[in-house]
């Protein structure tokens, strides 16, 4: 498989292409932007190799802990993880579920210790709540399907470049 570095290096390039082609599609810099920085997320820490101990999985650095599930969860290169339709969409829905718990956690322990008793369910439902109406009053439609355009493309550019990567192997055994 091509290392880290060079899917690293792959990302970056397309960066200037991507920016192009949404600023095209898009007609709106802002959108384009948000797309190119989601796409370099998506290939540098956002992607499929979070399913192993890789670059992008260690970028986390101490929410890393975020992502063991994950990585235990998924077998490496499999479709769940670096399959070009269900990669991403898992990835993201995965990370949902996981920033909910963390809410979640949060919520109990503080209520733990200012009021001394663990919250209702109630207010950890309130708590997520206030957490999504603050999110889609900051980011909005559009920026929020630009940004999973952005993610989709860094994690797609790195299966093509895997399957690119074993098909010219396989060519190369013949001759
Ligand atoms: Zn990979």
């Amino acid at each position: 498989m091509p290392s880290g570095k060079t899917h690293d290096a792959i990302t970056v390039m397309l960066a200037v292409p991507t920016f192009a082609a949404a600023w095209g599609v898009a007609g709106s810099l802002g959108l384009a932007t948000i797309v190119t920085c989601a796409m370099l997320f998506g290939g540098l820490m956002f992607g499929p190799d979070l399913d192993i101990q890789s670059r992008q999985y260690t970028r986390w650095g101490v929410f890393r802990f975020l992502w063991w599930p994950y990585k235990v969860l998924f077998r490496h290169r499999s479709r769940w993880s670096h399959g070009i339709i269900f990669g991403t969409l898992i990835r993201v829905v995965y990370f949902a579920l996981v920033i909910a718990l963390v809410v979640a956690a949060a919520v109990y322990l503080r209520a733990l210790v200012v009021s001394g008793a663990p919250p209702s369910f109630a207010e950890i439902v309130s708590a997520w709540g206030a957490i999504e109406t603050g999110l889609t009053q900051t980011v909005g439609k559009h920026a929020a399907l630009a940004a999973f355009a952005g993610l989709w493309w860094g994690a797609a550019s790195h299966t093509l470049t895997d399957v690119a990567w074993s098909v010219l192997r396989k060519s190369s055994e013949i001759f």
